[in-house]
């Protein structure tokens, strides 16, 4: 029946590719490899709570920026979610891994922000990672309690100041020895992930690795 409903809203709602317009997927194939999705993991763990951070793109590369963008920004294409957790879940098979028994947790948005918005768009991936991996979302695992600035923008003493306490973990029970997948959209130089690492190994997850669809150049 499910297929059925897929079939007629095909007919009458043709989907077409967000970068090319051609008539089938949201991103197809052709535009997909334009992405440059990285067949290999680039290490990165030089942080003390997050484990590695697993990135399927650059954010060099126009096209991410511009999908990245459409995602979380008015208008929202918010269907975009899918294709992009595709490519996220198709990098992290290429690296060998494979996320089962893991618990998979966003890097939350503060509550003013997640009103604007509508939605959280680190929260959009990792359901749609969920469902890709068949495996659980950790319950109120993180919140934030205030709006942070983009640590790019800061000084270095800044930076420090800018993150601390700005998450919680309100149900520690949801990740108690668990192993858990955080998923955001970008990562730049990992501090938020990082903290959010810190929290949640502070309230008892067993090990935090962090994934993204895209991530600037170190
Ligand atoms: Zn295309």
């Amino acid at each position: 029946m499910q297929k059925l409903f897929a079939a007629a809203k095909e007919l009458f709602f043709p989907r077409k590719c967000f970068f090319c317009s051609k008539y089938g997927d949201l991103i197809c194939a052709d535009c997909a490899a334009l992405l440059d999705v990285s067949p290999v993991h680039r290490p990165d763990r030089g942080k003390k709570y997050l484990a590695d951070i697993y990135s399927a793109c650059s954010y060099e590369n126009r096209r991410a920026q511009k999908i990245i963008h459409a995602l979380k920004y008015d208008p929202f294409v918010r269907e975009l979610a899918a294709p992009m957790a595709q490519i996220i879940a198709g990098h992290f098979a290429l690296c060998g891994q494979d996320p089962k028994d893991c618990f998979l947790a966003a890097v939350p948005l503060a509550r003013k922000r997640l009103r604007e918005r509508g939605f959280n768009q680190a929260q959009a991936l990792a359901e749609e990672l969920a469902k890709i991996w068949r495996i659980p979302i950790a319950g109120r695992c993180l919140e934030k309690t205030r709006e942070t600035r983009r640590q790019a923008e800061l000084s270095q003493s800044e930076r420090r100041n800018n993150l601390r306490g700005a998450f919680v973990c309100p149900d520690a029970a949801s990740i108690k020895n668990k192993n858990i997948v955080l998923v955001d959209d970008v990562v730049t130089t990992g501090a938020t992930m990082e903290e959010c690492a810190k929290i949640l190994r502070g309230a008892g997850a067993a090990e935090v690795t962090g994934i993204c669809f895209a991530r600037t150049e170190r």
